[in-house]
């Protein structure tokens, strides 16, 4: 039997089963896995990873690979039937060359601890999101992931230099490029990145680092309508060097966060707020802002006069208080800029019409196109979710939007992969998931169904 050649080639330390399975494994933060793995690998080396893979891949065993459990998707989800590979001890920040200024690191890294060891030889690491405390470096890259910096940054991907990976059949291929520009034939990091444990398992990595801006300004902002908030993002493009957010949300949510806060920001609720942030040497915000007053862009405007104030104002964004309504779906969706306000009103309309005592949040990374739509209907079975879902993805579709803008498909987008990607793109992605898998064994059923 499979966990048995395991405990033999890997030992008890190695190979946890039974009651020392860590109950979290059941599910990642969407909270929607229920099952505990049959057994729990804990790889202390690249060479484990290896050694599970190839044991794995000979008895045709279905793996899934565990970051740091943050993923929204339901990606690292495992069945009672499969063997989880978490990558908590492959941890570590290998070497920080401050001359090219890379980071080479073991993919189990926490991002914030890599964010700090950055920070201490006064760099930024360019990858940031919500999750920084508890998501590895590894899963931001098997997820491509987004956050709050892609506006100035761009997303994982655009940030990874090289890649070692284990292949399903426990080859580790290293592509452990520093190099800024090296064409020497295909890209092959770029098929792992955001391939959701699907086609490797990601051991270490090394990250572009930027210089470490060394002041930041924050502010809170409102506007009367989306065009002007579509002007005032192509100004803050090009007047304001160093845009690092720029983050809308929409009148509902913003009162409903600020209320669960206690908060009060404006005298008079207007349909939106923003968040715009600048991180550069000598940042002009205020300036920028007065200007855009005067235009009547924007109607009312708040900068940060503290990290306090700042945290204040992003508290706002990241709407804790959605955990707490019942029944809550989100939903990660990009969609042509000009037209997000539009989706939005076209969306709220039909939802507000089928289930009038609905609840939908919307807010997100405007200037990236991508919004977040989080919907409570104060119940929910199978029927209703599939019917909110398919009545926003009709809308993304009509829109030539993306399901998924950063979450990724996991499961729980997988029946709806051709709500935006072809028939001819699908294909193409099987026949590389043949290719590099042909058993099916890493993370089989996610992203598209696994062959019968
Ligand atoms: C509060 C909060 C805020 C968030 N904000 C954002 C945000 O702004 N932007 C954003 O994009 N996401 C966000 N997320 C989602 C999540 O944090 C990201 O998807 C993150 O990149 C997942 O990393 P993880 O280590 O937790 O991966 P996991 O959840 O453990 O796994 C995610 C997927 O990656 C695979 N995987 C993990 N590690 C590896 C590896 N080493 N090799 C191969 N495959 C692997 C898993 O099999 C799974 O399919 C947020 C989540 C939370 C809870």
């Amino acid at each position: 039997m499979i966990v048995e050649k395991l405990k033999e080639l890997l030992g008890e330390y190695v190979v946890l089963t039974g009651n020392d399975i860590p109950e979290r494994a059941r599910s990642d933060a969407s909270r929607t896995g229920h099952q505990l793995p049959l057994a729990y690998l804990r790889p202390r080396t690249v060479e484990d990873v290896s050694t599970a893979l190839r044991a794995c891949n000979d008895h045709r065993q279905a793996v899934v690979v565990q970051g740091g459990l943050t993923g929204l998707s339901g990606g690292a989800n495992p069945h009672n039937q499969s063997i989880v590979i978490a990558m908590e001890l492959l941890a570590g920040i290998q070497e920080i060359d401050t001359e090219a200024g890379t980071m080479t690191l073991l993919s189990g890294t926490v991002l914030e601890v890599a964010q700090n060891a950055a920070e201490e030889n006064g760099y930024l690491l360019p990858i940031d999101l919500g999750a920084r405390g508890s998501c590895q470096i590894g899963g931001n890259l098997a997820t491509n992931a987004g956050g709050v910096r892609v506006i100035n940054n761009g997303m994982t991907r655009d940030n990874v230099l090289g890649l070692e990976v284990v292949l399903a059949n426990g080859t580790i291929l290293s592509s452990l490029n520093r190099l800024d520009k090296n064409n020497s034939g295909y890209d092959l990091k770029q098929l792992f990145i955001g391939s959701e444990g699907t086609l490797g398992v990601i051991t270490r990595a090394v990250i572009k680092l930027r210089p470490l801006p060394t002041s930041r300004a924050t502010a809170l902002c409102a506007s009367n309508n989306y065009d002007d908030i579509l002007k005032l993002l192509h100004l803050a493009r090009q007047e304001l060097s160093g845009l690092s957010a720029f983050e809308l949300m929409w009148q509902s949510f913003f009162q409903f966060s600020s209320q669960a806060m206690g908060a009060k920001s404006f005298d008079t609720d207007y349909p939106f707020a923003l968040i715009i942030e600048q991180s550069s040497q000598a940042p002009c915000l205020e300036e920028f802002l007065g200007a855009r007053f005067e235009e009547g862009l924007i109607t009312d405007a708040s900068i940060a006069k503290s990290e306090a104030e700042r945290e204040r104002f992003w508290l706002i964004r990241e709407g804790l208080a959605l955990a707490e309504l019942p029944d809550l779906i989100e939903y990660d969706v990009s969609l042509p800029i000009g037209i997000i306000d539009l989706f939005v009103t076209n969306v709220t309309s039909q939802l507000n019409g089928e289930f009038p005592s609905i609840h939908i949040s919307v807010f997100g990374h405007m200037g990236d196109s991508n919004i977040h739509l989080c919907i409570s209907a104060g119940f929910i079975d199978g029927y209703v979710k599939r019917r909110i879902t398919t009545i926003i993805y009709e809308h993304v579709r009509q829109f030539r939007g993306a399901i998924s803008a950063e979450h990724g498909i996991g499961i729980l987008k997988r029946d709806y992969l051709h709500y935006s990607r072809n028939h001819q793109e699908i294909a193409l992605m099987h026949s590389i998931k043949r290719t590099l898998d042909p058993n099916w064994i890493l993370n089989p059923g996610k992203i598209f169904a696994a062959p019968t």
